[in-house]
Formats: C-alpha cells, sequence, structure tokens
C-alpha cells in the first residue's frame, strides 16, 4: 500500500507566511498525533558548517519546538559529531557551530544535545533487527534517550550517497563517531600514484592524519576511517574506494542505521527541498543550487518521503549555472548519478524496505 506524504510549494500567495504554512503542513500530516506528554522529543537536524548557506534556517526548527511544547513535551535539537576536518567533530566545536548558524536556546526555544558526547564516543549499541551489514549500529546515547524522533531534513544532493534526504540525516546523523566509521568502512581508498601530482590538498582535509605526501600521496588504511573527504577534495580525482560496492554498502547500512534509531519508538518526518545544493551541508562551502526549490514534504514513512523527493527533484529542470547542468546539460534524468555517478541511492531505500521502514510507492497529499 502507498503511503501518504504531504506536500506543499513555498509559493505564500496570500498572508500566510512560510513558517505558518510549514506549521500548517506538519499538523496537517498528523505530527499532532504523536503522544509527546511528558515525553522527550528529540529534532534531528543538520545545523550547518559554518561557512556553507544552504542549511535550513532555525524558523523551522522553533515551529517544531512550539509544536511539541503545546503538545506537553520536552524538545531538544540533536545531531551527533562529524569524522571530518571542521567545526563539528566535537561537542564544543558542534554546539558552537549551531549557535552561530542560529539554533541557540534563543532562537528555537530549546537547548541543543550533541547526542553522542563531548568527543563522539558516548554511544549505545542497539542491536537492528533484520540488518545484513551493520547488525549493531553505535548510535548517540542523547538520541537513543529521546522517546520520540522528528527528523528535519534538508534535502540535497550528496557525493557519496547520492542524495541527502531522511534516512541519511537520521541514519549518518545518529551514528556516533564508531557508527560513521562502521558505516563508511568499506570507502576507505586508495591513491591511483599514475595521477597524484602531489599537491597535498587531500592531507590538509584528512582529519585523522592518515595521508602523507612525499612526490605522491599515501593512505595509512590503519588511521583512515573511510569518511570520504579526500575523495571528494583530489582535484586530479585520483582517490578511490578500494571496494567497487562502498557506495552501495554505505547506503545500505545508512538504511540500517536509521532502523536502530526508530525501530522501537514514534517518528515523523519532514523535508525541505530548497536551496539542492549538489554537496552536502558539511562542507564549509555551498554552490549553486541545481534545481529550483521545490517544496516541503512531510510523512510517518521516511522512505516514501525520500522517493518522493527524489522523484520531485528529478523531475525538476537542471539551473543553468549550477554544477548539475555543467555535468549533464539541460536533460532530465537521474540528477543525482549524472552528478556522483558512483553513488547508489535506490540501495538505501531498498534497505529501508527490507527492514520495514517504510514503503517506497507514494500518494502524494498537496495542500494549498
Ligand atoms: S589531493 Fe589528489 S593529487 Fe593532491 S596529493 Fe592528494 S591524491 Fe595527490
Ligand atoms: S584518508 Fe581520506 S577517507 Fe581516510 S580518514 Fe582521511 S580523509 Fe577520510
Amino acid at each position: 500500500m502507498a503511503s501518504k506524504v504531504h506536500f506543499t510549494s513555498f509559493r505564500c500567495p496570500g498572508n500566510e507566511s512560510l513558517v505558518q504554512k510549514f506549521r500548517r503542513l506538519v499538523l496537517t500530516a498528523g505530527l499532532g498525533e504523536i503522544d509527546m506528554k511528558d515525553k522527550y522529543v528529540g529534532i534531528k537536524l543538520h545545523f550547518g558548517e559554518p561557512g556553507n548557506l544552504a542549511y535550513l534556517r532555525p524558523q523551522y526548527a522553533r515551529t517544531l519546538v512550539e509544536i511539541v511544547k503545546e503538545k506537553g513535551g520536552k524538545p531538544f535539537l540533536v545531531d551527533c559529531n562529524t569524522l571530518y576536518i571542521g567545526r563539528r567533530s566535537n561537542a564544543l566545536d558542534h554546539l558552537e557551530s549551531a549557535y552561530e548558524n542560529g539554533f541557540s536556546p534563543f532562537q528555537t526555544g530549546c537547548h541543543v544535545i550533541i547526542g553522542d558526547g563531548l568527543k563522539g564516543d558516548d554511544e549505545v549499541a542497539v542491536p537492528v533487527r533484520g540488518a545484513e551489514y551493520s547488525k549493531v549500529a553505535y548510535i548517540g546515547r542523547g538520541v537513543m534517550d529521546a522517546d520520540v524522533i522528528i527528523s528535519l531534513t534538508h534535502f540535497k544532493a550528496h557525493e557519496g550517497t547520492g542524495f541527502g534526504g531522511v534516512l541519511k540525516n537520521i541514519g549518518m546523523g545518529c551514528g556516533s563517531r564508531k557508527g560513521k566509521g562502521d558505516m563508511h568502512e568499506e570507502e576507505k581508498p586508495a591513491v591511483d600514484v599514475t595521477e597524484c601530482v602531489g599537491c597535498g590538498f587531500c592531507a590538509e582535509n584528512c582529519a585523522h592524519h592518515a595521508i602523507t605526501v612525499e612526490d605522491t600521496a599515501c593512505i595509512d588504511s590503519t588511521k583512515c576511517m573511510g569518511c570520504g573527504r579526500c575523495i571528494e577534495m583530489c582535484p586530479q580525482k585520483c582517490i578511490h574506494p578500494m571496494d567497487n560496492r562502498a557506495n552501495e554498502i554505505l547506503s545500505r547500512k545508512i538504511a540500517e542505521y536509521t532502523a536502530a534509531v526508530i525501530q522501537d519508538k514514534p517518528s515523523f518526518h519532514v523535508s525541505l527541498a530548497c536551496d539542492i545544493s549538489p554537496y552536502c551541508d558539511c562542507y564549509r562551502i555551498n554552490d549553486a543550487p541545481i534545481v529550483e526549490d521545490i517544496g516541503m514534504f512531510a510523512s510517518f514513512d521516511p522512505v516514501a518521503m525520500d522517493q518522493a523527493c527524489a522523484d520531485m527533484v528529478c523531475a525538476a529542470k537542471p539551473l543553468r549555472n549550477s554544477l548539475l547542468y555543467e555535468r549533464g546539460g539541460a536533460t532530465l534524468g537521474d540528477h543525482f548519478r549524472t552528478l556522483h555517478p558512483v553513488t547508489n541511492w535506490d540501495a538505501c531505500l531498498e534497505q529501508g524496505v527490507k527492514l520495514g521502514l517504510g514503503v517506497r510507492e507514494y500518494e502524494i497529499v498537496e495542500m494549498e
């Protein structure tokens, strides 16, 4: 049976603001039906790497916070630390980044909790029912302590998974640093030294000091966490995962980590397809959007949500001033594979279906 995915565009022709429309959408889609009385409600989102401007505005989080409080719940914003270089790899830097980007208690009305603690190792080992790749997932304790999870996702393209949607936001985002390492394990790369020019850019961007460069770069696989950052940063495109199923397995593990988070608790999902950048929000820069802003989506089914968002983005014309246009011209099709040919987003949704997270068939319920 198809799942309902509630949708509305970003048009605001009357007196209703975008934030009011967002509120109406999530309530129409059933957020208010979840019992939140005296419950800890974790709102999982990405605070954006400082410098990147594609992340979601804090007003959307604030709206969810207000609804949770009206329902008697105790909301908090949550994300876990990252594996790569940047300003979100420990709780102190991560909190500062969140506040700098507008997610302070003054703006959103609730606190930020970095789910896997100061150094990213405060985790719960969660058995995943039906998992094939990650039978145990390492999830930030602050996430697992929540009674209810609401995902607030910025839908965009992604260099490792094709696109970053709900499953990516929850699965990768809620993994502790060990969990993220587990998901990326197969992505450990090697350098094609025949193409390497020894520029050192990869080493500068490796948070784990796994790369040394003399005439050419060399990766120490005992130190490498497989985060994939060097693969994307290399200007010569001469760093590749050693396992050719790496991206597929990454995508499947992300679905399994998502199951670890929501398999035993109520969850609700909201995605905004706007500022659809070609890369994830983890970089400190964002390139121009690849297609126009599409709209806001809300559903209880995370798989159907991701499928609906992907379909609508792929049906939109590439914007001329974009990386997508540069790589594929004006043609329609699978924009995510045009941008990032080795990715396999289908695998993530397929795995989500196998795990019972949802279905790929959906019915769009459009709200004016
Ligand atoms: S970024 Fe690429 S070209 Fe530069 S040193 Fe690293 S592997 Fe070689
Ligand atoms: S070598 Fe590359 S993939 Fe490995 S940890 Fe460093 S940046 Fe990440």
